[in-house]
């Protein structure tokens, strides 16, 4: 089974539970005649309300690539999973609000044996409903799912705060059920605000998994002929869909033909291993060349006294037309361009017959 039709099928687990849960509240407020209970469990059909986002969403997300968006509709998912945020956000303020309304406004709580019934019930269903769709999420990688088995899980944690409250109340006659809630509330409003801003950061571009980048420059440097791989770049479309490119270091003895079948080997072997469609660059290295080892080495001791600069790649010396070329990351956040100045003019005033290309590259990935 792929992966949509298994978050529907979560999906759809989660509205029956919920529609579980208000058929038996529905059914004790006919049996004890509480017109309360009843409309309590009309009120809990909006539970299932995410579980519906999430199958919406994944519907969308998968529809085919065409003209106007070809890079598909994958992000959608992110979009859904702000929505079921927003919803998790609208219940925590609005817990926050009964609870203040009970800590200022005490009326004397009467728990009836079938009120109690019924939260201990739902605790139950939605323990369990929380956990796994949650668990579902995580394994299929589903942020809708995820932030639908959290809201699940949040239902059952008010609903054990009230069954603690009551049994306090019975136990001692204290009132805690307004700061119980309260507390929780925070605690709900934290969440979705973490929920929010993980979808947003996806839809925003966020950096890439420091796993899935280290595991792909290992694939990509495996080849023998590859004596590094650098300038990752990876867009993500939705957790199925991710499209990058990534530079190689060849030895500059081979032949075009040869970077051809090399090339076309990595991008369809990393995208057998890792469906990822990835576009490899080249970067030429020099092979027997005395002159270039010995500039490369200067250069190297030279950059090292610069520690915001992670990494020298792409080094390159054209003899005959005395030509050195290399590429620098800057760490976030310092002045790249004076740093790359100031190596510029060192170099340069070192080896006075060269001419220097120095490029300033992104720190895109780990
Ligand atoms: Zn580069």
């Amino acid at each position: 089974m792929n992966r949509s039709k298994q978050i529907v099928r979560v999906s759809i687990i989660g509205i029956l539970a919920n529609l579980v849960l208000v058929a038996f509240k529905s059914a004790v407020g006919l049996i004890t005649g509480s017109i309360a209970v009843i409309l309590d469990a009309v009120n809990n059909l909006s539970d299932a309300l995410s579980s519906v986002i999430t199958i919406l969403g994944t519907k969308l997300a998968n529809k085919a690539p065409d003209k106007k968006h070809p890079y598909g509709y994958g992000r959608i998912e992110h979009i859904s999973s702000v929505t079921i945020a927003v919803i998790v956000l609208l219940a925590g303020v609005t817990s926050f609000r009964e609870s203040l309304d009970k800590i200022f406004h005490p009326e004397a709580a009467s728990y009836s044996a079938v009120s109690l019934v019924i939260i201990a019930a739902a605790v139950l269903v939605k323990f369990f409903l929380g956990r796994y769709v949650k668990a579902q999420g995580e394994k299929l990688s589903s942020e809708s799912l995820v932030a639908s088995g959290t809201d699940a899980s949040f239902d059952a944690i008010i609903s054990l705060s009230t069954l603690v409250a009551a049994g306090v109340s019975l136990l001692w006659g204290l009132s805690i059920e307004g700061y119980l809630g309260a507390v929780i509330s925070v605690v709900i409003l934290k969440a979705g605000l973490e929920i929010l801003l993980e979808s947003l950061g996806s839809i925003i571009g966020a950096r890439v998994d420091s796993e899935l980048s280290v595991k792909l420059k290992d694939k990509v440097t495996s080849y023998p002929e590859v004596k590094g791989a650098y300038d990752l770049i990876l867009h993500r479309y939705g957790p199925e869909k991710t499209i990058g490119s990534v530079h190689i270091e060849v030895p500059d003895s081979m032949t075009a033909r040869e970077i051809h079948r090399l090339t076309r080997r990595i991008t369809e072997e990393v995208y057998m291993e890792f469906g990822i469609i990835l576009t490899v660059g080249i970067y030429a290295s020099n092979t027997e060349d005395e002159t270039a080892k010995a500039i490369r080495e200067s250069v190297e001791a030279m950059v090292q006294d610069y520690p915001e600069v992670l990494e020298l790649h792409g080094f390159y010396v054209e003899e005959q037309e005395k030509r050195v070329s290399f590429d620098l990351i800057v760490d976030f956040g310092n002045d790249a361009e004076g740093i790359r100045n100031s190596i510029l003019e060192r170099v340069s005033s070192q080896y006075p017959d060269y001419r220097f290309d120095v490029i300033l590259d992104s720190d895109f990935s780990d």
